[in-house]
């Protein structure tokens, strides 16, 4: 598993099990580029007991940070693939990340469901 590029930030908050480890693929091109390399705000990842208000308000900040990333799509697509289940990672909430997995495997049933159909139509 990647290590977050923004790991300098408020990890602690995170418990220590989900916290990434560094992995093979550390050194991947988009992680060396990440804009949150180097931010200390404290943007990514929830502080425990963080009330609504200013939870949706570093989020939105931390979105912010995330929109001239350029390696947001990278980024994107690796939280969505571990899943990463914390913090916010190319743009997205951790919440946002389960609704676009949700409608993916949503979008992979309804595919198999449409290949198959033509497989028996083909068949039969
Ligand atoms: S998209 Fe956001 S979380 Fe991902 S590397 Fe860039 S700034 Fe960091």
């Amino acid at each position: 598993m990647l290590q977050p590029p923004h790991s300098s930030l408020q990890v602690a908050a995170v418990p220590a099990q989900r916290v990434p480890a560094r992995g093979r693929d550390q050194d991947a091109p988009w992680h060396t580029e990440a804009v949150c390399r180097r931010d200390e705000a404290g943007l990514f990842f929830a502080p425990s007991k963080e009330p609504t208000a200013a939870r949706l308000s570093r989020e939105e900040a931390a979105k912010r940070v995330c929109a001239r990333c350029p390696v947001m799509v990278e980024c994107r697509e690796h939280a969505l693939l571990q899943p990463e289940p914390y913090g916010v990672w190319g743009g997205l909430t951790a919440a946002e990340r389960r609704v676009v997995l949700a409608r993916r495997r949503r979008r992979e049933v309804e595919l198999k469901k449409a290949a198959r159909a033509t497989a028996n139509r083909i068949a039969g």
